[in-house]
């Protein structure tokens, strides 16, 4: 169980970074077995990080294609309720871009993992090794 109080729970949902998501697990398993080791949710920094190399200045942000809007088949939006829907998704990516731009201009390097790309998880790793060890 954990114990942050209902109303810091609220106050997490509303801010919809949703942690430990199945694609973020893939990803970290991923670079685990292939030896390398990470923080996890910088809360101090920008966006809060889903995957953090301190010393080498890398962060890696899984995203789930619908949450944060990707120009895919599965982040393509609602049929329905798109009044509700399209303005949030908006503001996902609002606050993804901002969050980027303020790590980049503090000297982070950058890396996105998007859902879709997991179907193939040899090319992701092949990716993240460059983006880490560059
Ligand atoms: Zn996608």
């Amino acid at each position: 169980m954990d114990r942050i109080s209902p109303e810091a729970r609220s106050a997490n949902m509303k801010a919809v970074r949703r942690k430990d998501t199945a694609p973020e697990l893939f990803v970290r398993r991923m670079l685990h077995a292939a030896g390398y080791r990470y923080r996890l949710h910088r809360k101090e920094l920008p966006g809060c990080p889903d995957i953090v190399f301190v010393s080498k200045k890398r962060a890696i942000f899984v995203h789930g294609c619908f949450w944060h809007g990707h120009d895919c088949r599965a982040g393509r939006p609602p049929q329905s309720r798109q009044e509700y829907w399209l303005p949030k998704i908006a503001r996902n990516r609002e606050r993804d871009v901002a969050a980027v731009n303020s790590l980049i201009s503090s000297g982070w390097k950058i890396h996105v993992v998007w859902e879709c790309e997991l179907a193939d998880g040899t090319d992701v790793m092949n990716r993240l090794k460059q983006f880490i060890d560059s």
